[in-house]
């Protein structure tokens, strides 16, 4: 029997991206993966800035983002397809593109290529987790030919979670009746429009239709309640010729039945396990939030993890995780139930007026900037869990490029490192200063070179901030003390 700080049972994304943190953090971590390999099916197409910015502390982003495609056009058309509202996001500030997409099977495999550098993570595929038994001071994990202990579990095991099922943990929701097919393709030759995203908002059918990068492209169509599914993921070439789509462009790789759902774990933690992604929550893909999700979750969770293993925290700061994770979770599922609702509108009356009125108000600036307020994935912003009241604690601070001690231009979590930080306006002992823009560069400062950092801070009312590991800011002073 081998004993490890952390298992991570499942090596999806959230495992993954849980094995690169884990390994990083120099944590002794187990991962058991019950398939041989990736699993092939496609499913996430899309990701955003601030989970780009998440693999960016584990090294891996430059290499992600070369197999990705950054702002790409997105627009809502209507069953002629014509555009009835061009979608556009602004960047919070985090240092990538707003919106990226992605091909998952390519995203996960740079992932677990990443875990190979650290000798601290062991992987185990094609060995299943059949059971778990917790003890006081640790988790036994029954594998098919052995028992391994670790004093922490992460379920990573996928939305039919068997720990989530071992520990009896409700997942409640809902899952939708319609089933949806999901064809993903290899490209031959372009079509006009292949570059963008596009929402069909067709009442006779709706469907999604998106480039991916590394040549691939992606369409997903409702079954109606007159089809056999297995008949139509055997005929989609037929849905394919409804928007001019031959085996002249395209060539199809797979096409798979799937449901939606809007499901969450009744507990994310049972003694020494935490559920992550989709174990702990499940929802539909409109805004591309699912994956994104559980990668939140094991960046908000496996330095808190580290932490209580050093002793550094108590064993209580974990709750912490739930508190905070749970609600974003929550308001983000309800964007995307809102963003489908629109997009999967089936009486023609009510689309017809849903035409005309983002029509007469899409190109405004005051309503674009609403719809991302109401429909894309919502800050973050912990009102409780581990950190200490104040203006802006629970806020994630953007990420600028500033100029370094030595005058060289970084993303600011490369200057500040991977740890707990103290960023303030002022000289302080064990502060980052932050200087305006046009100052020189110092040891033991950063220039914010275009006053974003700073404009931040004064919005917020902070002088000074700590932050913590995943770049939340835990205290805020407005003044020195
Ligand atoms: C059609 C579709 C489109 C989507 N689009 C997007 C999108 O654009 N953006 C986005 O962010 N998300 C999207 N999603 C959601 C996204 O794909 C999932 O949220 C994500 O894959 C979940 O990752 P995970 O690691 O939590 O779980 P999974 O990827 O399901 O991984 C769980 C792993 O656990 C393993 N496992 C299970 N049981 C055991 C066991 N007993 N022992 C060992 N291993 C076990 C499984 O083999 C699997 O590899 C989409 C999903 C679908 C279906």
């Amino acid at each position: 029997m081998s004993h490890y700080d952390v298992a991570v049972v499942g090596y999806g994304p959230t495992g993954v991206t849980a094995a690169n943190l884990l390994g990083a953090l120099g944590l002794r971590t187990l991962v058991v993966e019950r398939d041989p390999d990736i699993y092939a099916r496609a499913r996430a197409i899309s990701t955003d800035e601030e989970v780009v910015r998440v693999w960016q502390r584990i090294g891996l982003a430059d290499e992600l983002t070369r197999d990705m495609l950054a702002d790409r056009p997105i627009s809502f058309v209507d069953h002629s397809g014509r555009s009835f509202y061009d979608a556009a996001f602004t960047s919070r500030g985090h240092g990538y593109p707003p919106q990226l997409f992605i091909y998952q099977p390519a995203l996960e495999a740079t992932l677990r290529q990443g875990v190979k550098r650290h000798p601290n993570v062991t992987v185990r595929l094609n060995t299943a987790c059949q059971g778990i038994r917790q003890r006081p001071d640790a988790v036994e994990l029954e594998l098919p030919d052995s028992t391994e202990t670790a004093r922490y579990v992460i379920a990573a095991d996928g939305g039919s979670s068997p720990i989530r099922g071992q520990l009896g943990i409700r997942f409640d929701g809902r899952t939708y009746e319609d089933r949806w097919v999901v064809v993903d393709t290899v490209v031959k030759r372009d079509w006009p429009g292949c570059d963008r995203l596009r929402f069909h908002c067709d009442p006779a059918r709706p469907a999604v239709d998106c480039p991916t990068p590394l040549g691939h492209h992606r369409w997903e169509f409702p079954v109606l309640p007159t089809e056999n599914e297995q008949q139509l993921t055997e005929d989609v070439w037929r849905l394919l010729a409804r928007y001019g789509i031959t085996d002249d462009h395209v060539d199809i790789l797979r096409a798979v039945g799937y449901s939606h759902h809007v499901r969450v774990a009744e507990r994310w933690r049972v003694g020494r396990v935490f559920l992550a992604g989709d174990a702990a929550h499940a929802m539909p893909p409109w805004i591309g939030q699912g994956m994104a999700a559980g990668v939140r979750d094991v960046a908000n969770l496996c330095w808190k993890l580290a932490g209580v293993l050093n002793g550094e925290f108590s064993d209580s700061v974990l709750d912490s995780y739930e508190a905070e994770r749970k609600p974003h979770v929550r308001a983000t599922m309800n964007r995307a139930v809102l963003v489908g609702r629109l997009i999967t509108e089936r009486r023609p009356a009510i689309t017809k007026a849903r035409d005309v009125f983002f029509r007469s108000l899409g190109h405004r600036a005051w309503f674009k900037q609403l719809m991302i307020k109401r429909s894309w994935v919502p800050e973050a912003h912990y009102r409780q869990g581990f950190l200490i009241r104040s203006r802006a604690a629970g806020h994630k601070i953007p990420q600028p490029w500033v100029l370094d001690a030595a005058g060289a231009r970084r993303r600011l979590d490369d200057v500040v490192g991977p740890g707990w930080a103290v960023l303030s306006r002022h000289d302080e002992p064990d502060a980052i200063t932050v200087l305006p823009p046009g100052s020189a560069a110092r040891p033991g400062c950063v220039v914010d070179i275009a006053g974003t950092l700073i404009a931040w801070l004064a919005r917020h009312r902070a002088e000074t901030i700590t932050l913590r590991p995943d770049g939340f800011v835990h205290s805020s002073r407005k003044r020195i003390p």
